[in-house]
């Protein structure tokens, strides 16, 4: 007990981070070092399987995400915009409208971009 806590301070003053999940087979505190994750009383790189927290972060920020819902309602507003726009004299007014539509048209690209990882 005493050489696995030696260890981990060993880990800690090497510049390790101590992460809030712990070794499958032994429950002691996981450290991140230098890209890899790693048990002090193991002595060994650990894998972090599916359920791990970390492999569930990894996997939320790969799953698609489902913003069809928010490119329609932009197609709407552009829609929209190029009708005002269609009818809008005032030179000042114009101006506005296309602010809008630039950054309407920015954000749907950025929602593709997104909806594509
Ligand atoms: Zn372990």
């Amino acid at each position: 007990m005493s050489d696995r806590i030696s260890k981990m301070a060993d880990m800690l003053r090497a510049g390790a981070t101590m992460l809030s999940i712990t070794c499958p087979q032994c429950n002691t505190p996981l450290f991140k070092y230098k890209g890899e994750i790693y048990c002090a009383n193991c002595d060994k790189v650990v894998k972090i399987v599916k359920g791990d927290e970390a492999a569930q972060a990894e996997e939320a920020q790969r799953a698609p995400i489902d913003l069809s819902g928010l490119e329609d309602t932009i197609l709407e507003k552009v829609r929209n915009l190029s009708v005002v726009m269609q009818q809008e004299k005032d030179l000042d007014n114009l101006e506005h409208i296309i602010k809008n539509l630039i950054l309407l048209v920015d954000l749907l690209e950025r929602v593709k971009r997104v909806s594509k990882i």
